[in-house]
């Protein structure tokens, strides 16, 4: 098959390695910057690479992997040269206001989303394997022909990805509880640490942080680009939890200040019996 990608960044080119190591597709990349386009060359990721769409005339499949505020101007700019046949999937984190921009200028339309990353970004980031068991969300419109989805199905269990199939909307209230809120909120974990007055008492606490902060600072300190998008772009599912995670926050407080230990026990044996249930 002859796939292009469009954005050779983290998951871009990390789409390109594993594609490109089944042996069985040719890989076409497009990349904004040449040097990123020649790097992807270089390192034998892909079979060809450039900075113009028109090469991708021929893909079967295209994954557009670019920036959140690129999918849409990337397909109006590509539309031209694509046969009616040819299929785009993207792999947005974000999926209801994708699908609504994108869905009506082309029927072959998949939304996409692998629910794989690191804190990195850019080709240098990209690496082999990156969604072996990972979920991988399909968020297709009521119009996207079956084909299409099985094509992007197939596809994506060919990189051992674990394939769903969801409402574009209800992705978007599902992954503002685990994926967008927890970076809001570990973002703020950063900041409020960072805003402790007495500078000998944070440096004591920057030297003393160990594996408990590492894991609930992890996502709070990852690429501000990707944060920006997600909440500029699922903004109301964002807020609608951040409001929820506000008030059990307060009770938390609540049980703090009026010594109501039993009832804070009671909360924290309850989150420890939940959690399992997301992991
Ligand atoms: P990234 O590492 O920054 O890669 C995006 C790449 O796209 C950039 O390196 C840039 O390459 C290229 N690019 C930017 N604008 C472009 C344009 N107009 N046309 C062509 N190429 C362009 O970002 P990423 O983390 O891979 O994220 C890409 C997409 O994946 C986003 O939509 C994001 O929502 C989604 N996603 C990210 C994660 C994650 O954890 N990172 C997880 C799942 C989904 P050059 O400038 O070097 O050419």
């Amino acid at each position: 098959m002859k796939i292009g990608i469009v954005g050779l960044g983290l998951i871009g080119g990390s789409l390109a390695i594993d594609f490109t190591a089944l042996q069985q597709h040719t890989i076409i990349g497009i990349s904004r910057r040449l040097s990123t386009c020649q790097q992807a060359i270089a390192r034998g990721i892909v079979a060809a690479a450039s900075p113009e769409l028109s090469s991708l005339a021929a893909a079967d499949v295209i994954f557009l992997c670019t920036p959140l505020e690129a999918l849409e101007p990337t397909v109006k700019a590509l539309v031209p040269y694509l046969s009616s046949t040819t299929i785009l999937t993207d792999v947005g984190s974000v999926k209801g206001d994708v699908v609504r921009a994108i869905a009506p200028r082309w029927v072959n339309f998949v939304g996409g989303h692998p629910m794989a990353g690191t804190a990195e970004q850019g080709l240098d980031a990209a690496q082999s394997g990156l969604f072996v068991d990972r979920a991988y969300v399909l968020t297709p419109a009521a119009s996207t022909p079956q084909s299409a989805i099985d094509t992007v199905a197939t596809l994506v269990r060919s990189l051992r990805a674990r394939v769903y199939q969801c409402d574009p909307d209800d992705h978007d209230r599902a992954v503002a509880w685990i994926s967008h809120l927890p970076v809001i909120v570990s973002a703020s974990l950063i900041a409020a640490c960072m805003g402790e007055p007495d500078l000998s008492v944070l440096k004591l606490a920057q030297t003393f942080a160990s594996s408990g902060f590492r894991d609930t600072s992890r996502v709070g300190g990852g690429n501000p680009e990707l944060g920006l998008m997600m909440a500029r772009y699922n903004q109301h599912e964002l807020l609608r939890s951040l409001v929820s995670y506000r008030s059990h926050l307060d009770q938390m407080i609540q049980h703090i200040k009026s010594n109501h230990w039993q009832e804070l026990e009671d909360t924290l044996a309850k989150t420890q019996s939940d959690r399992p249930k997301f992991l």
